[in-house]
């Protein structure tokens, strides 16, 4: 996707050869017209596969997946990595080590809003090794759904999670697929520019 590699490079902030920081659209301001635009991109890759609800992770995945959830007509879940004071009912629950925390969280999304009727589409701002994404799709198969694919925003296709997780026979739409943040510097893969 043209507009968002262009956005990364002239804003995204190469911090080392494994981590892109994107603070100033993704992950703390958010760029609306751009997250429009995702959201659009998403909608056009995944119209025909009849998808009812999306889930994504706090907080990143929130902005990507809503205008998702808006341009396919559809609600939007985000898993919890907090325990929550109001989130009493049956959980589906499963275990995320973070890749830019190093720590590990449980993960949990309400019975109440998935279940077997449901076809999901899963919406995560990075790939990096998987973790996230892992945990998720472990929620949709707990609640017995039927998984669409995954959405990314940022792949890092030089870590492990893309391809580990493209082998189980999951459909993985990236909308920029970087595939090196050698000396500073963020390059993409050609097959990420639709
Ligand atoms: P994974 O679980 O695939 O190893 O890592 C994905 C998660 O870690 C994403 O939800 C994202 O929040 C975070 N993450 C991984 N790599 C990066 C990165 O290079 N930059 C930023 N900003 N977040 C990342």
């Amino acid at each position: 996707m043209d507009l968002l590699e262009q956005k990364i490079k002239d804003e995204g902030n190469v911090l080392s050869d494994t981590v892109l920081k994107v603070d100033s659209f993704l992950n703390h301001q958010i760029d609306p017209k751009l997250m429009q635009a995702i959201g659009e991109e998403y909608a056009a890759r995944f119209r025909d596969c009849g998808i009812t609800k999306i889930l994504t992770l706090e907080s990143s995945g929130i902005a990507p997946a809503t205008m998702a959830g808006l341009a396919l007509g559809v609600p939007v879940i985000f898993a919890r990595k907090r325990k929550s004071l109001t989130l009493i009912n049956e959980l589906y629950s499963a275990q995320v080590y973070s890749f830019t925390k190093k720590e590990t969280n449980k993960i949990s999304v309400s019975k109440d809003y998935i279940s077997e009727n449901d076809v999901v589409l899963i919406i995560d701002d990075f790939l990096a090794n998987g973790q996230a994404v892992s945990g998720l799709v472990d929620i949709v198969e707990q609640a017995g759904a039927k998984l669409a694919g995954v959405g990314i925003v940022i792949e890092k296709g030089f870590q492990e999670g893309g391809k580990q997780i493209r082998e189980r026979g999951i459909r993985v739409e990236s909308l920029a697929i970087i595939s090196s943040l050698e000396n500073g510097k963020a390059t993409f893969e050609k097959e990420a520019v639709p």
